[in-house]
């Protein structure tokens, strides 16, 4: 199975994603979590990249494809081989048409295609709450917000210790330059995958546990 999570940043589709993925098998591929480590690796990807992401805007096209095409070489060989991995599930990627087709024709090439996109959609004043209080470990990734799901000991990561940061990204500026650019890029690719009769739209303004039921649910795998 593939499908993508759609939504604002803020949304929880990464929250989501990690809690679907391995109970449906599904390699979760989110194209920010790659170019971060890209950045903490220092490659040349991440030289690259490291401005752009930092100022909030879209990573160009080209480089955001092939990173996704050499991602879904390896799950694609993996699938074949492990029994544990049945597809993948895209979180914060596609982010505008020309990755939508792209991702269409790397899937087309591997005689697969996309089963289903799912919408979730949060109020935009909540979706400024959750961004502007979100911190994330400098180590692990693991994510947190410092009103609705705060670290046992402020500023340290619960699972490994590490330090915990606000991302450059997760800052005013760069928040209302992400979610301008959701609204004029990203949002209409929503119309993409309606029209491909695809497009399932949940309601992330729920609790977790809530909103994961019921795309388990749309997903037919409650
Ligand atoms: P995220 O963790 O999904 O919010 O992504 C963090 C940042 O990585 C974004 O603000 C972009 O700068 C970059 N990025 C992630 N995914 C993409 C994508 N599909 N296309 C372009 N840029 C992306």
């Amino acid at each position: 199975m593939y499908v993508i999570f759609m939504g604002a940043q803020g949304s929880g589709k990464g929250t989501q994603a990690e809690r679907i993925g391995p109970k449906l098998k599904l390699v979760k591929v989110a194209t920010g979590d790659l170019f971060r480590s890209a950045i903490a690796q220092q490659s040349e990807l991440g030289l690259k990249v490291q401005s752009i992401i930092e100022s909030g805007n879209l990573v160009p096209d080209e480089l955001t494809n092939a990173i996704v095409q050499v991602r879904l070489a390896q799950i694609a060989a993996n699938r074949l081989k492990d029994d544990d991995v049945d597809g993948a599930l895209f979180d914060g990627f596609p982010r505008t048409e020309a990755q939508a087709r792209a991702l269409d024709d790397i899937l087309a090439s591997q005689d697969t295609k996309l089963d289903a996109v799912i919408e979730i959609d949060v109020p935009r004043e909540k979706l400024i709450a959750r961004l502007a209080g979100r911190r994330t470990c400098e180590a692990c990734g693991a994510v947190y917000h410092v009103e609705s799901d705060p670290p046992k000991v402020e500023g340290i990561c619960d699972k490994c210790g590490g330090k915990l940061i606000q991302r450059e990204d997760d800052k005013p500026d760069s928040i209302a330059r992400r979610l301008a650019l959701y609204d004029n890029q990203t949002r209409p690719l929503l119309d993409y995958y309606r029209a491909k009769g695809i497009l399932i739209t949940i309601n992330g303004d729920q609790d977790i546990d809530t909103v994961t039921a019921d795309i388990l649910n749309a997903l037919g795998q409650a």
